[in-house]
């Protein structure tokens, strides 16, 4: 059997008129690096579930995205991250919420859906969980980067002054990757830093099964990126399986709507990456761009920002 690898870099993509082609190199070599990592599992034979936390824990390295190193600040200058892996052969899921320390927080997820009962976990605890799996933390200088620190700067003083930023999708950003394996499993995984400028404590999407994250063997593996919020009350992610299973439509036809209608007609700017059980992958998004990428057995992997 083929496998299928797609990966996000976040919905939130700088401005075209602000990319430059250096800045826009360095993308496109990010995406390509966690392609190559979840693609090296695939191609071995290895789990979709293991590929997903591959790539991702690619992009979380990367400062570039909005995720584990390089996660954006919250209203108080602290980086909160929520992360999420999910397995589609059985639908076991792992998140963690609002948690600052270690280097990978995809990893901090899977332990928790690997070494408790539970599926949600946040706080010390959260943390002693990621602890005792040996996941490896990391200090402030490490997560720290001056773009990010500089965005809370003019987030918080256009706040003060009552402007809008014109540009809301420019605050946000998450990576994530799905993946369908040689033995037709599929899995999905997310992690985030959040929104530039969220007030401390707030929990998006990401960690929230049926909303930013998603896996089912029966139907689809789908990683959203954007307005976390809408995402949740709309159960995006979920949406996709449903409309699959219940209403016998296509990934494409599923995707399409819950980003193109549900989302987008309800001020959730973002988009979706999903794969289904035959390997089919769709990348839709109603922002400007959605750093992305997706890989195939045999196929040349291909990679994207802007429409
Ligand atoms: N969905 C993320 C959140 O709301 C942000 C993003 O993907 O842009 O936390």
């Amino acid at each position: 059997m083929r496998y299928s690898l797609a990966v996000h870099g976040g919905a939130g993509t700088i401005l075209k008129t602000n990319m430059t082609p250096e800045k826009e190199a360095a993308y496109h070599a990010g995406l390509r690096r966690a392609l190559d990592a979840g693609e090296t599992v695939l191609r071995a034979g290895g789990s979709a579930l293991d590929a997903v936390t591959a790539s991702v824990c690619a992009l979380e390295d990367e400062p570039l995205f909005n995720a584990g190193r390089g996660a954006v600040f919250t209203d108080q200058g602290e980086q909160e991250m929520d992360a999420a892996v999910m397995d589609g052969r059985d639908r076991r899921a792992g998140t963690v919420a609002s948690i600052f320390g270690p280097k990978n927080p995809v990893l901090a997820a899977r332990a928790v859906m690997e070494h408790t009962v539970h599926v949600t976990m946040t706080g010390p605890n959260a943390l002693a969980v990621a602890r005792k799996a040996g996941l490896e933390f990391a200090g402030k200088d490490y997560f720290f980067t001056q773009a990010r620190w500089d965005a809370l700067q003019e987030t918080l003083r256009l706040k003060k002054a009552g402007e809008d930023d014109g540009d809301p999708a420019r605050r946000h950003g998450t990576v994530g990757a799905v993946a369908r394996d040689q033995d037709g499993n599929l899995a999905a995984a997310t992690s985030t830093g959040g929104w530039t400028g969220k007030a401390a404590g707030r929990i998006g999407d990401t960690p929230v099964i049926g909303a930013g994250t998603f896996a089912d063997n029966a139907t689809c593996a789908v990683s959203g990126t954007g307005h976390g919020e809408i995402f949740m009350r709309w159960t995006a992610a979920s949406e996709i399986a449903a409309r699959m299973r219940h209403a016998g439509e296509s990934l494409e036809q599923a995707a399409r709507h819950v980003v193109m209608v549900d989302l987008k007609e309800n001020d959730g700017s973002g988009g979706v990456i999903a794969i289904d059980r035959d390997g089919n992958i769709t990348l839709p998004f109603n922002s400007e761009g959605m750093y992305r990428g997706s890989v195939r057995s045999g196929e040349q992997p291909q990679t994207a920002i802007y429409r």
